[in-house]
């Protein structure tokens, strides 16, 4: 029988110093102590500031928050668990049953889901149209009309919505404008800025920006909009992990330099690539030859961001031989990693649209979605053009 302290089980205090650590503590604990019934009172009615439970709040993701408050001109913004969990918040923390949504016709995937499946299993209806035009998200409109969720860029073919035109329509409607600022970035546009009233993200891609993380953070103006949204997060469980917060900190303090050489990387490798046999076409927002080159100009303060599309001649023998020749580019369906990703969206993102929607959208086989990262630009531009060189021989 070994001896164990009879205190084994009661937690060590933390070793007393004079110094202090650099770096943000990562605070895993669930449950935090308080001093007495009337401090927990103190706590619960906002007369003193604390944690209770980390499903409720945890430091991890309040410092985090901070950050991305402060990236997005916001205040009072959360984190949650993915940038799914974030949709949900804003849906539904402020949705009823009869409440109608509209929603951008090319928005991520599960959002589509989310608009398509989701809500209208709990009564409330949505309807899909062209965020680039403002008219036509004004023609979706309906009296039940609550909230328009839209991203400023799509993927995969960055058309550029019309950010104030939809703007002026809701805020004179009083219809809450939800704007997805994931792709776009704070780098590219402020949303609040521009007349949304909530704005979500996706921090899994280029605000963490390393591929390790999963996490969604939403705000809103109004803060009792805020705190619905809050406490429906809450409600449904779908807080952060603190582990995951810590990382997306790490990850912001590179965002800006990340974003900047990841842009100028796009920028050059879109004009590469254009000038290549075999190659269809080029989408770059920046890009004369784009359909929104003058929106992006003037509402992205001439940011392209770090998304190139472009398309290939021939079909599934040249797009697979593509991919593998690019050994050294990970074929992978996300966005915002630090390194260079491929995606294919007939066979990924856009895989569950008809082959006449996809072609509608000028999503064809030989379609592909480069998330440009830091690497050297000469590195890149040498591999896509032996890449493409490979899928024409093919
Ligand atoms: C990835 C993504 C999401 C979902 O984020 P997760 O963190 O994967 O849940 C939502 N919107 C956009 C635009 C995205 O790219």
């Amino acid at each position: 029988m070994s001896d164990t302290p009879k205190t084994l089980v009661r937690r060590t205090p933390w070793p007393a110093s004079s110094s202090r650590a650099v770096v943000t503590p990562l605070q895993p604990s669930v449950v935090y102590a308080s001093a007495s019934p009337d401090a927990l009172d103190d706590q619960y009615e906002g007369r003193a500031k604390g944690y209770t439970y980390a499903r409720e709040g945890h430091p991890n993701a309040d410092v985090l928050a901070t950050k991305i408050d402060a990236l997005e001109g916001a205040k009072g913004g959360f984190i949650l668990g993915s940038g799914m969990a974030a949709v949900t918040a804003a849906m539904l923390g402020v949705l009823k049953a009869g409440d109608h949504v509209v929603g951008g016709d090319q928005l991520y995937g599960r959002s589509m889901r989310m608009m398509g499946t989701e809500l209208p299993r709990f009564g409330v209806e949505t309807t899909l149209a062209d965020p680039t035009d403002a008219a036509a998200i004004e023609a979706a409109i309906r009296p039940e009309t609550r909230m328009i969720l839209i991203e400023v860029v799509s993927n995969p073919t960055l058309r550029v919505a019309d950010l104030d035109g939809i703007a002026k329509i809701a805020n004179a409607r009083g219809i809450l404008l939800a704007v997805d600022n994931t792709f776009t970035t704070p780098r590219g546009v402020r949303p609040f800025e521009h007349g949304a009233d909530i704005v979500i993200h996706s921090v899994t891609k280029l605000l963490a920006g390393h591929s390790d993380v999963t996490l969604g953070y939403v705000a809103a103006k109004d803060p009792a909009v805020r705190e619905q949204m809050l406490g429906t997060s809450v409600t449904l469980g779908l807080t952060p992990s603190p582990f995951d917060c810590w990382l997306a900190e790490r990850g912001l303090y590179s965002f800006e330099l990340r974003y900047d050489r990841a842009e100028q990387n796009a920028a050059a490798l879109a004009d590469h690539i254009a000038g290549l046999p075999g190659v269809k076409r080029v989408l770059y927002p920046l890009r004369n030859d784009h359909p929104d080159h003058n929106r992006a100009v003037s509402l992205l303060n001439g940011r392209g961001g770090a998304m190139v599309t472009f398309e290939i001649e021939g079909g599934r023998a040249q797009t697979n031989a593509l991919v593998q020749a690019a050994q050294n580019i990970a074929f992978a369906p996300t966005l915002g990693d630090i390194g260079t990703t491929l995606s294919h969206p007939a066979t990924s993102s856009h895989r569950a649209l008809t082959p006449e929607r996809r072609a509608a959208l000028g999503l064809g086989e030989g379609v592909f979605r480069v998330s440009v990262g830091v690497e050297p630009v000469e590195l890149l531009a040498q591999e896509f053009e032996a890449a493409i060189a490979a899928s024409q021989r093919a």
